[in-house]
Protein backbone atom coordinates (compact mmCIF):
# COMPACT_ATOMS: atom_id res chain seq x y z
CA UNK A 1 0.00 0.00 0.00
CA UNK A 2 0.78 3.19 -0.75
CA UNK A 3 2.32 5.14 2.09
CA UNK A 4 1.92 8.71 0.72
CA UNK A 5 1.39 10.84 3.16
CA UNK A 6 4.28 10.12 5.16
CA UNK A 7 6.68 11.49 2.45
CA UNK A 8 5.40 13.87 0.36
CA UNK A 9 2.27 14.02 -0.27
CA UNK A 10 1.30 15.71 3.20
CA UNK A 11 5.02 16.98 3.55
CA UNK A 12 4.00 20.03 1.18
CA UNK A 13 1.38 21.61 3.52
CA UNK A 14 2.73 20.56 6.61
CA UNK A 15 5.75 22.26 5.88
CA UNK A 16 3.81 24.91 5.11
CA UNK A 17 1.84 25.30 8.21
CA UNK A 18 4.96 26.29 10.18
CA UNK A 19 7.76 25.18 12.30
CA UNK A 20 8.31 23.21 15.27
CA UNK A 21 9.10 26.63 17.21
CA UNK A 22 5.94 27.99 15.55
CA UNK A 23 3.87 25.02 17.04
CA UNK A 24 5.01 25.27 20.18
CA UNK A 25 4.54 29.02 20.07
CA UNK A 26 0.83 28.38 19.47
CA UNK A 27 0.54 25.45 21.47
CA UNK A 28 1.67 27.66 24.59
CA UNK A 29 -0.76 30.46 23.36
CA UNK A 30 2.17 33.25 23.12
CA UNK A 31 1.39 33.49 19.06
CA UNK A 32 -1.33 34.02 16.96
CA UNK A 33 -2.17 30.93 14.91
CA UNK A 34 -0.81 31.72 11.15
CA UNK A 35 -3.68 31.55 8.64
CA UNK A 36 -1.77 28.41 6.88
CA UNK A 37 -2.07 26.95 10.38
CA UNK A 38 -6.19 27.98 11.17
CA UNK A 39 -7.35 26.55 8.08
CA UNK A 40 -5.70 23.26 8.57
CA UNK A 41 -6.12 22.92 12.48
CA UNK A 42 -10.16 21.70 12.29
CA UNK A 43 -8.08 18.53 10.35
CA UNK A 44 -5.30 18.35 11.93
CA UNK A 45 -6.32 17.93 15.89
CA UNK A 46 -9.12 15.79 15.64
CA UNK A 47 -6.96 13.56 13.73
CA UNK A 48 -3.43 13.97 15.59
CA UNK A 49 -5.96 13.34 19.00
CA UNK A 50 -8.04 10.38 17.47
CA UNK A 51 -4.48 8.58 16.90
CA UNK A 52 -3.13 9.09 20.50
CA UNK A 53 -7.06 7.56 21.55
CA UNK A 54 -6.24 4.90 19.24
CA UNK A 55 -3.07 3.84 20.41
CA UNK A 56 -3.69 4.31 24.04
CA UNK A 57 -7.03 1.88 23.62
CA UNK A 58 -4.89 -0.31 21.58
CA UNK A 59 -1.66 -0.26 24.46
CA UNK A 60 -4.05 -1.13 27.39
CA UNK A 61 -6.29 -3.88 25.58
CA UNK A 62 -3.07 -5.45 24.40
CA UNK A 63 -1.77 -4.73 27.92
CA UNK A 64 -5.13 -6.52 29.62
CA UNK A 65 -5.31 -9.43 27.12
CA UNK A 66 -1.81 -11.12 29.20
CA UNK A 67 -0.36 -11.25 25.81
CA UNK A 68 2.53 -14.30 25.71
CA UNK A 69 6.13 -14.10 25.07
CA UNK A 70 5.93 -14.85 21.42
CA UNK A 71 3.04 -12.04 20.48
CA UNK A 72 5.13 -9.32 22.22
CA UNK A 73 8.09 -10.61 20.72
CA UNK A 74 6.17 -10.79 17.26
CA UNK A 75 4.81 -7.04 18.49
CA UNK A 76 8.96 -6.05 18.45
CA UNK A 77 9.46 -7.68 15.22
CA UNK A 78 7.16 -5.89 13.07
CA UNK A 79 7.70 -2.58 14.73
CA UNK A 80 11.44 -3.08 13.93
CA UNK A 81 10.37 -4.17 10.54
CA UNK A 82 8.22 -1.21 10.41
CA UNK A 83 10.49 1.36 11.33
CA UNK A 84 13.12 0.13 9.13
CA UNK A 85 11.15 0.11 5.98
CA UNK A 86 9.75 3.57 7.32
CA UNK A 87 13.19 5.16 7.19
CA UNK A 88 14.25 3.23 3.26
CA UNK A 89 11.10 4.08 0.94
CA UNK A 90 10.59 3.13 -2.16
CA UNK A 91 10.81 5.84 -4.54
CA UNK A 92 8.10 5.06 -7.67
CA UNK A 93 8.23 7.13 -10.44
CA UNK A 94 4.83 6.83 -11.12
CA UNK A 95 3.76 7.61 -7.90
CA UNK A 96 4.00 11.55 -8.33
CA UNK A 97 2.85 11.86 -4.31
CA UNK A 98 6.36 10.40 -3.24
CA UNK A 99 7.62 6.96 -1.91
CA UNK A 100 6.41 3.60 -1.14
CA UNK A 101 7.19 2.01 2.29
CA UNK A 102 6.92 -1.49 2.63
CA UNK A 103 6.03 -0.72 6.00
CA UNK A 104 2.66 -0.78 5.23
CA UNK A 105 2.76 -4.82 4.41
CA UNK A 106 4.23 -4.99 8.31
CA UNK A 107 1.35 -3.08 9.02
CA UNK A 108 -1.31 -5.22 7.69
CA UNK A 109 0.70 -8.33 8.24
CA UNK A 110 0.41 -7.66 12.04
CA UNK A 111 -3.28 -6.77 11.61
CA UNK A 112 -4.05 -9.75 10.08
CA UNK A 113 -1.96 -12.31 12.19
CA UNK A 114 -2.32 -10.13 15.59
CA UNK A 115 -5.30 -7.77 15.41
CA UNK A 116 -5.82 -3.76 15.86
CA UNK A 117 -4.26 -3.95 19.32
CA UNK A 118 -0.61 -4.42 17.95
CA UNK A 119 -1.15 -3.46 14.55
CA UNK A 120 -1.96 0.29 16.06
CA UNK A 121 1.52 1.02 18.00
CA UNK A 122 3.38 -0.86 15.34
CA UNK A 123 2.26 1.48 12.96
CA UNK A 124 1.77 4.84 15.22
CA UNK A 125 5.66 4.47 16.54
CA UNK A 126 7.10 3.07 13.66
CA UNK A 127 5.84 6.04 11.56
CA UNK A 128 6.49 8.36 14.61
CA UNK A 129 10.38 6.62 15.35
CA UNK A 130 10.81 7.93 11.62
CA UNK A 131 10.13 11.29 11.70
CA UNK A 132 11.08 12.31 15.23
CA UNK A 133 14.80 11.16 13.52
CA UNK A 134 14.02 13.01 10.45
CA UNK A 135 13.36 15.98 12.67
CA UNK A 136 10.42 16.79 10.80
CA UNK A 137 7.90 19.68 12.59
CA UNK A 138 5.97 18.35 15.55
CA UNK A 139 3.01 18.92 13.62
CA UNK A 140 3.81 16.93 10.77
CA UNK A 141 5.02 13.74 13.09
CA UNK A 142 1.80 13.89 14.77
CA UNK A 143 -0.14 14.30 11.99
CA UNK A 144 1.23 11.32 9.69
CA UNK A 145 1.32 9.01 12.87
CA UNK A 146 -2.30 9.89 13.89
CA UNK A 147 -3.22 8.98 10.19
CA UNK A 148 -1.19 5.45 10.16
CA UNK A 149 -2.53 4.84 13.78
CA UNK A 150 -6.51 5.39 12.71
CA UNK A 151 -5.11 3.32 9.30
CA UNK A 152 -4.27 0.45 11.24
CA UNK A 153 -7.40 0.57 13.71
CA UNK A 154 -9.14 0.04 10.65
CA UNK A 155 -6.81 -2.66 9.14
CA UNK A 156 -7.03 -4.63 12.34
CA UNK A 157 -11.11 -4.14 12.26
CA UNK A 158 -11.42 -5.24 8.88
CA UNK A 159 -9.04 -8.47 9.25
CA UNK A 160 -10.84 -9.03 12.19
CA UNK A 161 -14.47 -9.45 10.64
CA UNK A 162 -12.80 -12.43 8.42
CA UNK A 163 -12.95 -16.08 10.46
CA UNK A 164 -11.05 -18.56 10.47
CA UNK A 165 -7.00 -19.61 9.17
CA UNK A 166 -7.49 -21.38 5.75
CA UNK A 167 -5.30 -19.99 3.07
CA UNK A 168 -8.95 -18.24 1.89
CA UNK A 169 -9.62 -16.91 4.37
CA UNK A 170 -5.94 -15.55 5.04
CA UNK A 171 -6.04 -14.15 1.63
CA UNK A 172 -9.52 -12.48 2.48
CA UNK A 173 -8.40 -10.97 5.20
CA UNK A 174 -5.13 -9.11 4.14
CA UNK A 175 -7.16 -8.15 1.37
CA UNK A 176 -9.47 -6.29 3.61
CA UNK A 177 -6.90 -5.46 5.93
CA UNK A 178 -4.83 -3.56 2.98
CA UNK A 179 -7.87 -2.18 1.58
CA UNK A 180 -9.06 -0.39 4.96
CA UNK A 181 -5.48 0.95 5.57
CA UNK A 182 -5.38 2.36 2.28
CA UNK A 183 -9.25 3.86 1.99
CA UNK A 184 -8.39 5.48 5.92
CA UNK A 185 -4.24 6.52 4.64
CA UNK A 186 -5.10 8.24 1.36
CA UNK A 187 -8.60 9.80 2.38
CA UNK A 188 -6.52 11.82 4.87
CA UNK A 189 -4.08 12.45 2.69
CA UNK A 190 -5.97 13.70 0.07
CA UNK A 191 -7.98 15.97 2.63
CA UNK A 192 -5.01 17.62 4.20
CA UNK A 193 -3.34 18.34 0.98
CA UNK A 194 -6.97 19.57 -0.74
CA UNK A 195 -7.31 22.24 2.46
CA UNK A 196 -3.73 23.01 2.09
CA UNK A 197 -3.80 23.63 -1.40
CA UNK A 198 -6.93 24.95 -1.88
CA UNK A 199 -7.67 22.09 -4.54
CA UNK A 200 -11.31 20.01 -3.88
CA UNK A 201 -10.08 16.74 -2.07
CA UNK A 202 -11.79 14.83 -4.10
CA UNK A 203 -9.86 15.64 -7.26
CA UNK A 204 -6.37 15.59 -5.06
CA UNK A 205 -7.91 11.68 -3.89
CA UNK A 206 -8.68 10.80 -7.42
CA UNK A 207 -5.39 11.36 -8.68
CA UNK A 208 -3.90 9.72 -6.24
CA UNK A 209 -6.21 6.69 -6.09
CA UNK A 210 -5.06 6.47 -10.13
CA UNK A 211 -1.72 6.74 -9.07
CA UNK A 212 -1.20 4.22 -6.46
CA UNK A 213 -3.49 1.23 -7.00
CA UNK A 214 -0.77 -0.55 -8.41
CA UNK A 215 1.45 -0.29 -5.88
CA UNK A 216 -1.39 -1.04 -3.61
CA UNK A 217 -1.70 -4.88 -5.09
CA UNK A 218 1.96 -5.50 -4.84
CA UNK A 219 1.68 -4.50 -1.43
CA UNK A 220 -0.97 -6.86 -0.22
CA UNK A 221 0.13 -9.63 -2.22
CA UNK A 222 3.64 -9.12 -0.41
CA UNK A 223 1.93 -8.89 2.79
CA UNK A 224 -0.60 -12.17 2.00
CA UNK A 225 3.05 -14.12 1.50
CA UNK A 226 4.30 -12.72 4.49
CA UNK A 227 1.34 -13.48 6.71
CA UNK A 228 0.87 -17.02 5.12
CA UNK A 229 4.66 -17.89 5.67
CA UNK A 230 4.39 -16.42 9.46
CA UNK A 231 1.36 -18.22 10.39
CA UNK A 232 2.98 -21.55 9.02
CA UNK A 233 6.90 -20.18 10.85
CA UNK A 234 8.18 -17.22 12.13
CA UNK A 235 11.34 -18.32 11.53
CA UNK A 236 10.60 -18.88 7.92
CA UNK A 237 9.10 -15.45 7.45
CA UNK A 238 12.42 -13.97 8.31
CA UNK A 239 14.14 -15.70 4.92
CA UNK A 240 11.69 -12.71 2.72
CA UNK A 241 13.79 -9.94 4.60
CA UNK A 242 17.01 -10.50 2.10
CA UNK A 243 14.44 -10.51 -1.08
CA UNK A 244 12.52 -7.74 0.30
CA UNK A 245 15.85 -5.10 1.27
CA UNK A 246 17.23 -6.06 -2.49
CA UNK A 247 13.74 -5.51 -4.17
CA UNK A 248 14.43 -1.57 -1.95
CA UNK A 249 18.03 -1.26 -2.94
CA UNK A 250 17.25 -2.05 -6.27
CA UNK A 251 14.34 0.07 -6.83
CA UNK A 252 16.16 3.20 -5.04
CA UNK A 253 19.03 2.66 -7.37
CA UNK A 254 17.34 2.62 -10.87
CA UNK A 255 15.03 5.30 -9.42
CA UNK A 256 18.43 7.47 -8.46
CA UNK A 257 19.89 6.50 -12.37
CA UNK A 258 16.11 7.71 -13.53
CA UNK A 259 16.94 10.46 -11.92
CA UNK A 260 20.24 11.44 -13.14
CA UNK A 261 18.94 10.30 -16.96
CA UNK A 262 16.36 12.68 -16.72
CA UNK A 263 18.29 15.44 -15.86
CA UNK A 264 20.92 14.64 -18.30
CA UNK A 265 18.31 15.01 -20.82
CA UNK A 266 17.07 18.06 -19.27
CA UNK A 267 20.37 19.46 -19.21
CA UNK A 268 20.48 18.72 -23.11
CA UNK A 269 17.07 20.46 -23.87
CA UNK A 270 18.00 22.91 -22.37
CA UNK A 271 21.02 23.41 -23.82
CA UNK A 272 19.59 22.87 -27.19
CA UNK A 273 17.86 25.92 -27.00
CA UNK A 274 20.50 28.55 -25.34
CA UNK A 275 23.13 27.56 -28.09
CA UNK A 276 20.36 27.80 -30.52
CA UNK A 277 19.18 31.34 -29.68
CA UNK A 278 23.14 32.25 -29.23
CA UNK A 279 23.54 31.63 -32.69
CA UNK A 280 20.93 32.96 -34.23
CA UNK A 281 21.48 36.33 -32.77
CA UNK A 282 25.04 36.50 -34.56
CA UNK A 283 23.51 34.71 -37.61
CA UNK A 284 20.81 38.21 -38.01
CA UNK A 285 23.81 40.41 -38.04
CA UNK A 286 25.52 39.06 -40.53
CA UNK A 287 22.85 37.77 -42.47
CA UNK A 288 22.08 41.25 -42.38
CA UNK A 289 25.55 43.17 -43.19
CA UNK A 290 25.93 40.49 -46.03
CA UNK A 291 22.16 41.56 -47.63
CA UNK A 292 22.78 45.02 -47.41
CA UNK A 293 26.41 45.13 -48.50
CA UNK A 294 25.37 43.21 -51.90
CA UNK A 295 22.26 45.34 -52.67
CA UNK A 296 22.93 48.72 -52.02
CA UNK A 297 25.56 51.28 -53.18
CA UNK A 298 27.31 51.89 -49.79
CA UNK A 299 29.35 54.92 -48.93
CA UNK A 300 32.89 53.86 -47.53
CA UNK A 301 32.34 54.37 -43.67
CA UNK A 302 29.18 52.36 -43.58
CA UNK A 303 30.49 49.64 -46.04
CA UNK A 304 33.40 49.30 -43.35
CA UNK A 305 31.10 49.28 -40.25
CA UNK A 306 29.11 47.09 -41.88
CA UNK A 307 32.40 44.79 -42.93
CA UNK A 308 33.15 45.17 -39.08
CA UNK A 309 29.64 43.80 -38.65
CA UNK A 310 30.43 40.80 -40.05
CA UNK A 311 33.70 40.26 -38.54
CA UNK A 312 33.25 40.58 -35.05
CA UNK A 313 29.77 38.55 -35.39
CA UNK A 314 31.81 35.63 -37.17
CA UNK A 315 34.17 35.47 -34.04
CA UNK A 316 31.49 35.51 -31.77
CA UNK A 317 30.27 32.54 -33.79
CA UNK A 318 33.39 30.62 -33.56
CA UNK A 319 33.93 31.51 -30.54
CA UNK A 320 30.65 30.20 -29.10
CA UNK A 321 31.19 26.82 -31.57
CA UNK A 322 34.55 26.65 -29.77
CA UNK A 323 33.30 26.60 -26.12
CA UNK A 324 30.52 23.72 -27.21
CA UNK A 325 33.51 22.07 -28.88
CA UNK A 326 35.30 21.94 -25.45
CA UNK A 327 32.42 21.58 -23.27
CA UNK A 328 31.65 18.43 -25.10
CA UNK A 329 35.19 17.40 -25.12
CA UNK A 330 35.96 17.88 -21.22
CA UNK A 331 32.40 15.69 -21.12
CA UNK A 332 33.75 12.68 -22.99
CA UNK A 333 37.03 12.98 -21.60
CA UNK A 334 38.69 13.96 -24.84
CA UNK A 335 40.45 17.61 -24.19
CA UNK A 336 44.20 16.50 -23.83
CA UNK A 337 46.74 19.28 -22.49
CA UNK A 338 50.22 19.87 -23.20
CA UNK A 339 51.48 21.53 -19.73
CA UNK A 340 54.65 23.29 -20.53
CA UNK A 341 56.62 26.08 -18.85
CA UNK A 342 54.56 29.24 -20.22
CA UNK A 343 55.31 32.70 -20.47
CA UNK A 344 52.34 33.58 -18.23
CA UNK A 345 52.74 37.83 -18.56
CA UNK A 346 53.10 37.07 -22.35
CA UNK A 347 50.27 35.26 -23.05
CA UNK A 348 48.20 37.78 -20.76
CA UNK A 349 49.75 40.21 -22.75
CA UNK A 350 48.52 38.55 -26.27
CA UNK A 351 44.66 38.58 -24.88
CA UNK A 352 44.74 42.19 -23.95
CA UNK A 353 45.94 43.78 -26.80
CA UNK A 354 43.64 41.41 -28.99
CA UNK A 355 40.76 42.73 -27.14
CA UNK A 356 41.76 46.43 -27.19
CA UNK A 357 40.51 47.11 -30.82
CA UNK A 358 37.09 45.62 -29.63
CA UNK A 359 36.54 47.53 -26.91
CA UNK A 360 33.32 50.05 -26.42
CA UNK A 361 34.65 53.11 -26.06
CA UNK A 362 33.71 53.38 -22.12
CA UNK A 363 35.89 50.82 -21.22
CA UNK A 364 39.71 50.38 -20.69
CA UNK A 365 41.49 47.68 -20.09
CA UNK A 366 45.07 47.11 -18.17
CA UNK A 367 47.52 44.88 -17.73
CA UNK A 368 49.03 44.77 -13.88
CA UNK A 369 52.30 43.47 -13.08
CA UNK A 370 54.90 44.61 -11.11
CA UNK A 371 58.54 42.31 -12.05
CA UNK A 372 58.05 40.08 -14.99
CA UNK A 373 56.53 36.85 -13.04
CA UNK A 374 57.76 33.79 -13.15
CA UNK A 375 56.46 31.13 -16.37
CA UNK A 376 53.97 28.51 -15.23
CA UNK A 377 53.07 25.32 -16.09
CA UNK A 378 50.35 25.30 -18.07
CA UNK A 379 48.59 24.08 -21.72
CA UNK A 380 49.89 27.71 -23.42
CA UNK A 381 46.48 27.38 -25.26
CA UNK A 382 44.39 26.58 -22.60
CA UNK A 383 45.57 29.35 -20.57
CA UNK A 384 45.09 32.17 -23.35
CA UNK A 385 41.00 30.66 -23.44
CA UNK A 386 40.50 31.03 -19.65
CA UNK A 387 41.74 34.56 -19.79
CA UNK A 388 40.11 35.54 -23.30
CA UNK A 389 36.69 34.05 -21.46
CA UNK A 390 37.31 36.38 -18.56
CA UNK A 391 38.33 39.14 -20.22
CA UNK A 392 35.25 38.98 -22.63
CA UNK A 393 33.06 38.61 -19.45
CA UNK A 394 34.36 41.19 -17.34
CA UNK A 395 33.81 43.41 -20.91
CA UNK A 396 29.96 41.96 -21.55
CA UNK A 397 29.20 42.35 -17.98
CA UNK A 398 30.12 46.30 -17.70
CA UNK A 399 27.37 47.78 -19.84
CA UNK A 400 28.17 51.25 -18.06
CA UNK A 401 32.20 50.80 -19.38
CA UNK A 402 34.37 51.41 -16.88
CA UNK A 403 37.80 49.62 -16.04
CA UNK A 404 38.98 46.66 -16.39
CA UNK A 405 42.42 45.48 -14.75
CA UNK A 406 44.09 41.99 -15.82
CA UNK A 407 46.81 41.52 -13.00
CA UNK A 408 49.47 39.10 -12.48
CA UNK A 409 51.53 38.10 -8.93
CA UNK A 410 53.15 35.41 -7.59
CA UNK A 411 52.07 33.73 -4.66
CA UNK A 412 53.70 31.16 -2.77
CA UNK A 413 54.65 28.49 -5.53
CA UNK A 414 51.77 29.60 -7.78
CA UNK A 415 51.06 32.73 -10.13
CA UNK A 416 48.04 33.75 -9.17
CA UNK A 417 45.93 35.66 -12.67
CA UNK A 418 42.70 38.14 -11.62
CA UNK A 419 40.60 39.90 -13.47
CA UNK A 420 38.62 43.49 -12.27
CA UNK A 421 35.88 44.91 -13.86
CA UNK A 422 33.35 47.81 -12.18
CA UNK A 423 30.82 46.17 -13.68
CA UNK A 424 27.02 44.68 -12.70
CA UNK A 425 28.71 42.27 -10.88
CA UNK A 426 26.64 39.63 -8.90
CA UNK A 427 24.83 38.50 -5.05
CA UNK A 428 27.15 36.29 -2.78
CA UNK A 429 24.82 33.09 -3.17
CA UNK A 430 25.33 32.61 -6.91
CA UNK A 431 28.89 33.09 -6.73
CA UNK A 432 29.49 29.56 -6.03
CA UNK A 433 27.18 28.44 -8.67
CA UNK A 434 28.42 30.11 -11.94
CA UNK A 435 31.29 27.70 -12.77
CA UNK A 436 28.37 25.56 -13.14
CA UNK A 437 27.52 23.89 -17.20
CA UNK A 438 24.84 26.02 -18.00
CA UNK A 439 24.71 27.81 -14.89
CA UNK A 440 23.68 31.84 -15.73
CA UNK A 441 22.37 34.13 -13.56
CA UNK A 442 18.42 35.79 -13.60
CA UNK A 443 18.14 37.93 -17.03
CA UNK A 444 17.16 40.80 -14.54
CA UNK A 445 20.89 40.74 -13.04
CA UNK A 446 22.69 40.51 -16.61
CA UNK A 447 20.51 43.12 -17.98
CA UNK A 448 19.47 40.48 -20.46
CA UNK A 449 23.52 39.74 -22.18
CA UNK A 450 23.49 36.86 -23.91
CA UNK A 451 25.33 33.71 -23.18
CA UNK A 452 26.07 29.91 -22.92
CA UNK A 453 26.73 29.46 -19.49
CA UNK A 454 29.49 27.26 -20.68
CA UNK A 455 32.52 29.82 -19.84
CA UNK A 456 33.10 29.56 -16.57
CA UNK A 457 32.68 25.73 -16.50
CA UNK A 458 35.30 25.34 -18.96
CA UNK A 459 37.30 27.42 -17.41
CA UNK A 460 36.68 25.96 -13.76
CA UNK A 461 37.63 22.26 -15.76
CA UNK A 462 40.79 23.59 -17.50
CA UNK A 463 42.31 25.08 -14.85
CA UNK A 464 41.37 22.05 -12.60
CA UNK A 465 43.30 20.15 -15.07
CA UNK A 466 46.42 22.26 -15.24
CA UNK A 467 46.24 22.18 -11.26
CA UNK A 468 45.21 25.13 -10.82
CA UNK A 469 42.06 26.85 -8.94
CA UNK A 470 39.48 29.33 -9.90
CA UNK A 471 37.07 31.61 -7.44
CA UNK A 472 35.66 34.80 -7.51
CA UNK A 473 34.71 38.03 -5.20
CA UNK A 474 31.72 40.24 -6.40
CA UNK A 475 29.46 42.66 -5.19
CA UNK A 476 26.32 43.30 -7.13
CA UNK A 477 26.11 46.79 -8.87
CA UNK A 478 30.35 47.10 -7.75
CA UNK A 479 31.62 44.84 -9.74
CA UNK A 480 33.57 41.35 -10.13
CA UNK A 481 36.99 40.22 -9.69
CA UNK A 482 37.94 36.82 -11.11
CA UNK A 483 41.45 35.14 -9.58
CA UNK A 484 42.76 31.84 -10.52
CA UNK A 485 46.08 30.39 -9.60
CA UNK A 486 48.26 27.80 -11.80
CA UNK A 487 51.75 26.15 -10.11
CA UNK A 488 54.84 28.08 -10.83
CA UNK A 489 56.73 26.16 -13.25
CA UNK A 490 60.15 26.43 -11.55
CA UNK A 491 58.40 24.39 -9.05
CA UNK A 492 56.23 21.97 -10.71
CA UNK A 493 57.97 18.51 -11.04
CA UNK A 494 58.90 17.60 -14.32
CA UNK A 495 59.29 21.41 -15.65
CA UNK A 496 62.09 22.71 -17.20
CA UNK A 497 62.34 26.57 -17.98
CA UNK A 498 63.73 28.02 -20.59
CA UNK A 499 63.07 31.77 -20.26
CA UNK A 500 64.34 33.89 -23.68
P1 LIG B 1 27.92 33.21 -20.18
O1 LIG B 1 28.09 32.71 -21.57
O2 LIG B 1 26.50 33.20 -19.73
O3 LIG B 1 28.59 34.51 -19.94
P2 LIG B 1 29.77 32.08 -18.24
O4 LIG B 1 29.95 30.68 -17.80
O5 LIG B 1 30.97 32.77 -18.77
O6 LIG B 1 28.58 32.08 -19.27
O7 LIG B 1 29.22 32.92 -17.00
C1 LIG B 1 28.18 32.38 -16.22
C2 LIG B 1 27.38 33.50 -15.58
O8 LIG B 1 28.19 34.18 -14.61
C3 LIG B 1 26.98 34.58 -16.55
O9 LIG B 1 25.78 34.26 -17.22
C4 LIG B 1 26.82 35.79 -15.66
O10 LIG B 1 25.56 35.77 -15.07
C5 LIG B 1 27.86 35.56 -14.56
N1 LIG B 1 29.11 36.32 -14.84
C6 LIG B 1 30.23 35.86 -15.43
N2 LIG B 1 31.18 36.82 -15.46
C7 LIG B 1 30.65 37.90 -14.86
C8 LIG B 1 31.15 39.23 -14.58
N3 LIG B 1 32.36 39.62 -14.92
N4 LIG B 1 30.30 40.08 -13.95
C9 LIG B 1 29.05 39.69 -13.59
N5 LIG B 1 28.53 38.47 -13.83
C10 LIG B 1 29.32 37.59 -14.46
Amino acid sequence: MTQIDSHSATNPPLRRIGLRGRLAATVAGRRRLSGETRRLLPLVAPVALGGIAAVVAALWSFAVSSPDGHTIAAAAAFLLAAAIAEGFPVPLDSVAVGGTSLATVFIITTAVLYGWTVATPVAAFGMAAVELARRRELIRVTYNTGVYALAAVAAGTAAAAVHGSNLGQLAAATLVAGLAFYAVNITLVAAVVGRSSGEPSRTVLRRYVSQTLVPLGVMVCVALVLVVVWDRSPLAAVALAGPLASIVIYERRMYEAFVRLREVDRMKDEFIAIVSHELRTPLASVYGAAITLQRDVLEPKTRNSLLEVVYNESARLARLVDQVLSASRLESGGSSLAVEPVDASRVAREVVESIRPRLPSALHVDLVHAAPPPFVAADAEKLKQVLVNLVENAVKYSPEGGRIQVRLAPAADQVRFSVQDEGIGMPSGEQEHIFEKFHRLDPNLTRGVGGTGLGLYICREFLQRMGGRIWVESELGIGSTFSFELPRADTAPGMHVNAE
